[in-house]
């Protein structure tokens, strides 16, 4: 109804992120920034590193992987991506508080949404002691799909 849409949602978290790095002396460049957008538009899909670093040599196609990573550790350490790893495999996510459900048979990475539930048992979590911020709960499962 009233929600941004998606870009403009990228656009201010981009917006903030240029903040930030001035705030703490990263220089502000047009790849990193192509970088961050690339990261932060693919996130919620849960993006595995080499399938991050195929989307934006779509865009930047010399980029070096170390380049890449080291953006990414960067937007990490700044609070807008988090990672963890699937079966060997580094993927990045949005930073909001959310769970995760990893799919045991598939590794298929599904977000349960911050609905009622959920919501509450990670404020719950919160409130256990004070400063306490969630960052990531994941859930393992069977799908119990027929393997091919
Ligand atoms: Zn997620």
């Amino acid at each position: 109804m009233f929600s941004m849409s998606a870009s403009a949602e990228i656009n201010s978290r981009l917006h903030r992120l240029v903040e930030e790095l001035r705030k703490r002396g990263y220089r502000v460049t047009a790849q990193r920034l192509t970088i961050a957008r690339i990261v932060l538009e693919n996130a919620k899909r849960h993006p595995s590193f080499m399938q991050l670093l195929g989307e934006i040599r779509k865009q930047v196609p010399s980029i070096s992987p170390s380049t890449v990573y080291n953006n990414l550790q960067l937007l990490e350490q700044l609070g807008f991506i988090k990672s963890f790893d699937v079966a060997g495999e580094t993927h990045y996510d949005e930073a909001e508080p959310h769970v995760n459900i990893v799919c045991i048979d598939t590794n298929e990475i599904i977000d349960i949404k911050p609905g009622n539930t959920m919501a509450k048992f990670i404020a719950d979590l919160q409130s256990v002691k004070q400063g306490i911020s969630v960052y990531e709960i994941i859930v393992h499962a069977f799908c119990r799909k027929e393997s091919a």
